[in-house]
């Protein structure tokens, strides 16, 4: 068993950090063992990437709909970049969705 720090994002998610302290059972190979163990908790104010990345699309989504209400709002002249929008909406619901998948997978494997 070896030690790392871990980092600690503000949406909850946290990943390895750097190694810090060898077990004695590895003290002599120089090499960490496949073990970790937690040294210290780093809080890092940011989200993870992940997060981030769904933040991100998240935004692009509702300012594609807020887009698509205002356009709503002017009558029919815009059906086509409405659909075209709805399409965009539907690509990206499937993106958010994936990468919330990806992040309860990684957090059920730890
Ligand atoms: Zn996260």
């Amino acid at each position: 068993m070896c030690f790392f720090d871990q980092h600690r994002f503000a949406c909850g998610d946290w990943k390895w950090g750097h190694f810090r302290q060898h077990c004695n059972r590895e003290y002599r190979t120089g090499e960490t063992c496949g073990m970790k163990l937690i040294m210290q908790t780093v809080p890092v104010s940011q989200k993870c990437k992940l997060c981030d990345k769904i933040d991100t699309k998240q935004r692009r989504r509702n300012a594609e709909e807020d887009r698509v209400n205002r356009w709503k709002r002017e009558g029919g002249k815009f059906r086509a970049s409405i659909d075209r929008s709805y399409d965009m909406i539907r690509s990206l619901d499937k993106e958010i969705y994936d990468l919330r998948s990806e992040r309860m997978r990684k957090l059920q494997a730890v």
